[in-house]
């Protein structure tokens, strides 16, 4: 095996394909994903177990939050009780401002996320995934691989034509059965007679979020926000590295053998 790689950055556009490209750099080179999704659900997840009779007041001085020791002795009781950790609930807490309101959740709390879960994942063999994804996110990136030590190996780029995504995201359907939870296209898999789920019978559903004026605001958002912050991550020297996110064929042996062609020239540097 060649070089080891120990953090990469996977970006492209939402519904690019990036999913089977980190299982391969998981796989191959034992990496671990961290992506933005589940940090927040772990959060959200950790203060939602405590959150029940305690007085939200304490925890905000003017516009912003009181100081996290502030905030931790109000929790403490409730944490100890439910074993969950009071760091992890505060920012859990500062998370569930903006998610329960509806609104973008600020640089600073996402980044002060994203360190406390890169830290409980000692800083090293991972693939960070929807992160960063603004100049601001990419600069304390860089800061804080500096302060742990680590290597910034690389960027992958999963690049994939706009409307490639649109046809593809607002054609997905998917089952509603949880337990089930298939996915099909009204093109390129369809449910049965258009309409039902083939492995449970279900009625398929159009996710709320797949529908082309919501794909429309991601891809924008991609253009405008986190390609400028990919910039910031390639003129720190970072080297970046595209994929296609359309294969002619796409198995898991052209993924593979796709992602590992476009890595060669970093692994021989
Ligand atoms: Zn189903």
């Amino acid at each position: 095996m060649a070089k080891q790689l120990r953090n990469i950055v996977v970006t492209g556009k939402s519904g690019a394909g990036k999913q089977p490209r980190i299982d391969v750099l998981c796989e191959v080179f034992g990496l671990t994903q961290l992506s933005t999704g589940n940090i927040f659900r772990e959060y959200l997840g950790a203060y939602a177990k405590v959150r029940e009779g305690v007085d939200a007041q304490a925890f905000y001085q003017g516009d912003g939050f009181a100081p996290d020791a502030d905030i931790q002795a109000v929790l403490a009781p409730a944490c100890a009780a439910a074993g969950v950790a009071p760091g992890a609930a505060v920012l859990g807490l500062k998370a569930a401002r903006y998610v329960d309101g509806g609104v973008f959740v600020p640089d600073d709390i996402t980044n002060e996320l994203l360190a406390s879960a890169f830290h409980a994942a000692d800083g090293a063999g991972l693939v960070l995934d929807g992160y960063p994804r603004t100049p601001d996110q990419s600069r304390f990136l860089l800061a804080l691989v500096e302060q742990a030590g680590t290597p910034l190996d690389l960027i992958l780029l999963v690049d994939n034509e706009d409307e490639a995504i649109v046809a593809r995201t607002t054609g997905r359907r998917i089952c509603p059965n949880k337990a089930c939870a298939k996915v099909f296209h009204v093109q390129y898999k369809p449910a049965r007679d258009g309409r039902f789920c083939t492995a449970c019978g279900a009625e398929v559903v159009q996710r709320s979020d797949d529908t082309e004026a919501k794909i429309r605001t991601r891809l924008a958002e991609f253009q405008n926000k986190a390609l400028p912050g990919v910039r910031v991550l390639q003129d720190a020297g970072i080297p970046m590295v595209t994929v296609e996110g359309n294969l002619p064929v796409f198995t898991d042996e052209a993924v593979r053998a796709s992602v590992m062609e476009a890595l060669a020239p970093v692994l021989e540097a």
